[in-house]
């Protein structure tokens, strides 16, 4: 019996991925260990997030780094430092900035954090429309009062916005800074540099997503003025990042999840996901009514392979919605991503090896028949 036992919180096979609504990710030992160590002694924070950051910035070869709560607290404090620099009177002045060069160009399409942005004090400025934009848009809409441009990462092309490289070199020859919310872009490893090595200003990652670092904490890398203007309006300074507290255990423990992950032989862990994936597709191909398939890569274009199962609602007898909240309702408890009309896919980012398994178990008997219906949507 555990803590959660305990409380009769329900505890989740997550084959969605790292979604911060369901825990995020695990920790490794060597990163509990860290925070655990942290843990014991007083430290002066300032001095912890200086050679923390230090070292992370030489471990992912980047300029600086800053621990932040979060990918979100890092794009407050990205777009902060933006605005700021290390001016004291507009950082008391934050989240309002009348006078200020405030302006945060960022695609119409793709802006899931903009919240982020505007609580920093940015004033959004959106370009294109739903299908995407064109650099011109960019240029245009780059005026004296731009403080940065913001750039979501997808891996894939960038679904009809301007590409990355374009943008940074824009954003060069303006004197922009630009700042890349790549928050989900681990793996694969190489994004670690790959955007500052291509000029990106500010790039920013969740600690606890792919990097199975502590769940509230971010990396924020990239130039070193920058870093410290992030640093300038962030907790222990009571200024716009003092809500977003970063405890000296998180800083401690992204560290050593930055090195743990560094650490892995990342073939060798694409091969476990590629053997999940087969082993659903094998315990699922065979059902009647069901097609699963290999998909690759993923949603957001990283290099993982997931698995898709489409299900022939009609001749189940059992839509792929109520599918989904059966998973959830019975035990052990499952949670996975739809995927277009009538599918599910089962990701193995965020699966311990076997697991797969108990999710091919528990599809093959709410399709038989053979497990109790708890859910109420039958
Ligand atoms: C998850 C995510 C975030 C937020 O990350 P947190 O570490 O949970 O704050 C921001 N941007 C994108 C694109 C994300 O996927």
């Amino acid at each position: 019996m555990d803590l959660y036992d305990e409380l009769g919180v329900k505890k989740l096979i997550n084959g969605y991925a790292t979604l911060t609504s369901l825990g995020g990710s695990r920790m490794p030992a060597v990163v509990l260990e860290a925070m655990r160590e942290a843990a014991q002694h007083y430290v002066r924070i300032d001095e912890l997030q200086e050679k923390a950051g230090a070292k992370i910035a030489e471990l992912t070869h980047n300029e600086a780094a800053y621990v932040s709560c979060g990918a979100a607290a890092g794009i407050v404090l990205s777009v902060a430092a933006c605005i700021t620099g290390l001016d004291a009177q507009k950082r008391e002045r934050l989240p309002f900035t009348d006078g200020m060069k405030s302006e945060v160009i960022a695609h119409r399409r793709g802006v899931e954090y903009a919240f982020t942005i505007r609580q920093a004090g940015g004033r959004l400025v959106l370009i294109g429309g739903e299908q995407g934009a064109e650099a011109a848009d960019l240029e245009r809409a780059i005026t004296p009062q731009t403080a940065a441009i913001f750039v979501v990462y997808k891996n894939d092309g960038m679904q009809g916005q301007v590409p990355l490289e374009e943008q940074i070199a824009i954003g060069r020859r303006r004197g922009i800074p630009v700042i890349v919310d790549a928050a989900a872009q681990i793996p694969p490893v190489e994004n670690l540099w790959r955007f500052t090595h291509m000029g990106a200003d500010l790039v920013i990652f969740s600690g606890g997503k792919g990097l199975c670092g502590p769940q509230s904490s971010g990396l924020i890398l990239g130039r070193r003025d920058l870093i410290a203007a992030c640093a300038f309006n962030a907790c222990p300074r009571s200024y716009i990042g003092r809500p977003m507290k970063v405890g000296k255990e998180e800083i401690a423990g992204l560290l050593a999840a930055v090195r743990w992950y560094l650490g892995l032989d990342h073939a060798r862990l694409m091969q476990t996901y590629e053997e999940q994936v087969a082993r659903v597709i094998a315990g699922l191909a065979t059902l009647p009514g069901v097609q699963a398939l290999r998909r690759f890569p993923s949603e957001a274009g990283q290099p993982m392979p997931r698995a898709e199962i489409i299900f022939d609602e009609a001749r189940l007898g059992l839509s792929r919605d109520d599918l989904l909240v059966r998973l959830l309702e019975g035990s052990p408890a499952v949670s996975l991503a739809p995927a277009g009309e009538c599918g599910v896919y089962v990701n193995p980012q965020t699966l311990a090896p076997g697991e797969e398994m108990i999710i091919a178990r528990r599809i093959r008997a709410i399709l038989a028949g053979t497990e109790p219906d708890n859910s109420g949507v039958l």
